[in-house]
């Protein structure tokens, strides 16, 4: 039996749980609670949780409790992938924010003057939000300085890499103080990620929050097809305008061009939305989107996740998606705010398989749709046949089926100390989750110094002002950093 906590329970301070009732949010989502007690015991986490599940709060109210209002020094760091999320994600800490009026919050992000941006930095906030070029660009100009950093925070994780951010991360990391609080937000967690986390992480909490199955709200239907039928089927279905605003997905970024080119070539009102569009241009084709002046939207995954887009009528997979994980991301696109939506699949004769096992996952058949008839016969779905002629695969049914992914870091033992400077017993949230998976641990210590357990933490917590921030112990050729000047 589950019996979720409240954020007060999960150890919210009083002024965070006045913001959060003033907003409407009464209860904390999976991975907040799973994710709050050990970032409140300055634990690294690293955590997988689908989109629209509330990871900007579980990693933002931990970091906020944590920052020392009385100092101007930059103590918590936040890269995302885009600027619009950089945006939305600033927007939601100045709303934690409305009666911590002392935490300042600064936005920056490339794509945009930098003037106003230093302006917003002169201000000594304590939180920035950014892109990982433009932190970069004022780390270089320094306009900004990131040797007090005690929290970063990596949200949307394989995106940014998805973005060719690795280089820039690896930068900023480095001149992060090695004593740190270090966060990994993630929707999937690809090999390329846990890599990186392994470098970067050190023995983290592990949450990991399994997409749960499609709302029932949406109406799914696949056309079983050839691959040559799909641009036609698209364009029966929406050569004329619907009225409602369509996202069809694809899972390259070669096929989104080509894909948004047809389109408007056949004259639909479309645009390609992608990782390789400027931060401008994304920008613009987004607003275009949510105002109506473009009705279908072709995009990938990757870019078109985190986006809170609330009417979205159907949602188009051009391609079947790799792991039904991801099929739920896409058609968790619509029927979000109102109350249904539609979810349309193509699957040629290569792909059977594949959505079978989307079947599978979900527990359940998706309805399958004549094609037009104006275009001839599709294939006949027999997921079985198309497996063995396609990928050398007995049949369906092994692998994609992963019904696991249940909690790691079953978060307890956070209720101590509801309000910051109370916050006495740091370790018993650490301890409470060393039963967390942390698969890492390996290739997080490398030097072979790591705490192991809560009670290191805690001593070195002692040389902390006010306790606040977290020791790691003696690491590597730079030793302990000891108290800074002006701690006391
Ligand atoms: P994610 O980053 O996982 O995609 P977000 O953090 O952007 O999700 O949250 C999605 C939406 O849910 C936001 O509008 C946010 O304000 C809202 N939200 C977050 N936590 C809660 C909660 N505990 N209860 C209700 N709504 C929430
Ligand atoms: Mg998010």
């Amino acid at each position: 039996m589950e019996t979720t906590k409240t954020f007060q329970e999960l150890g919210v301070s009083e002024e965070i749980l006045r913001a959060l009732e003033k907003k409407g949010v009464a209860m904390p989502t999976r991975v907040q609670e799973e994710a709050i007690p050990p970032l409140l015991a300055w634990r690294d986490v690293i955590a997988k949780a689908p989109t629209g599940t509330g990871k900007t709060f579980a990693f933002g109210i931990p970091m906020i409790e944590h920052i020392d209002p009385q100092s101007d020094d930059l103590q918590g760091l936040i890269l995302a992938p885009t600027r619009e999320l950089a945006i939305q994600i600033g927007d939601e800490l100045r709303g934690l924010l409305t009666f911590s009026k002392k935490i300042r919050v600064a936005v920056v992000y490339g794509g945009a003057k930098i003037e106003s941006q230093i302006k917003q930095l002169e201000k000594h906030p304590q939180i920035v939000v950014a892109t990982p070029g433009r932190l970069m660009d004022h780390y270089k100009r320094k306009t900004l300085r990131l040797d007090r950093v005690q929290t970063v925070v990596l949200d949307e994780a394989d995106r940014m890499l998805d973005m060719g951010f690795f280089d820039d991360i690896m930068k900023i990391i480095k001149e992060l103080p090695t004593e740190r609080q270090t966060i990994m937000f993630s929707a999937t967690l690809p090999p390329k990620i846990r890599q990186m986390a392994k470098q970067i992480l050190r023995n983290p909490a592990e949450v990991n929050i399994a997409v749960s199955k499609p709302n029932e709200a949406i109406q799914q239907g696949i056309y079983v097809c050839y691959e040559n039928q799909k641009m036609e089927i698209v364009r029966a279905l929406f050569g004329e305008p619907t009225g409602t605003k369509t996202i069809i997905f694809s899972s390259s970024k070669q096929k989104v061009k080509e894909l948004a080119y047809t389109l408007k070539r056949m004259k639909l009102n479309a645009a390609a939305m992608h990782s390789d569009l400027e931060q401008e241009q994304r920008e613009e084709v987004m607003l275009d989107f949510k105002n109506g002046k473009i009705d279908l939207l072709v995009a990938t995954d990757i870019v078109a996740r985190g986006i809170d887009i609330e009417d979205i009528g159907t949602v188009v997979n051009y391609d079947v998606p790799h792991d039904p994980e991801d099929y739920i991301h896409r058609i968790g696109r619509t029927a979000r705010a109102s109350a249904t939506g539609r979810a349309i699949t193509f699957v040629s004769e290569k792909e059977q398989g594949k959505f079978h096992r989307i079947e599978t996952f979900m527990e359940r058949d998706v309805e399958k749709l004549p094609i037009p008839e104006h275009l001839g016969k599709g294939p006949v779905y027999n997921p079985d046949e198309s497996d063995r002629r396609f990928s050398g695969r007995g049949g369906h049914g092994r692998g994609g089926n992963r019904r696991d992914g249940q909690s790691g870091a079953g978060g307890r033992g956070g209720r101590n100390g509801r309000n910051r400077s109370g916050r006495k017993n740091p370790e018993q949230g650490a301890q409470a989750q060393s039963s967390a998976q942390a698969p890492q641990n390996q290739g997080a210590t490398p030097e072979g110094t790591q705490p192991q357990g809560a009670k290191e933490r805690t001593d070195g917590q002692k040389n902390r002002r006010n306790n606040r921030r977290r020791f790691r112990g003696p690491k590597g050729p730079q030793g302990s950093p000891g108290p800074k000047p002006g701690d006391n």
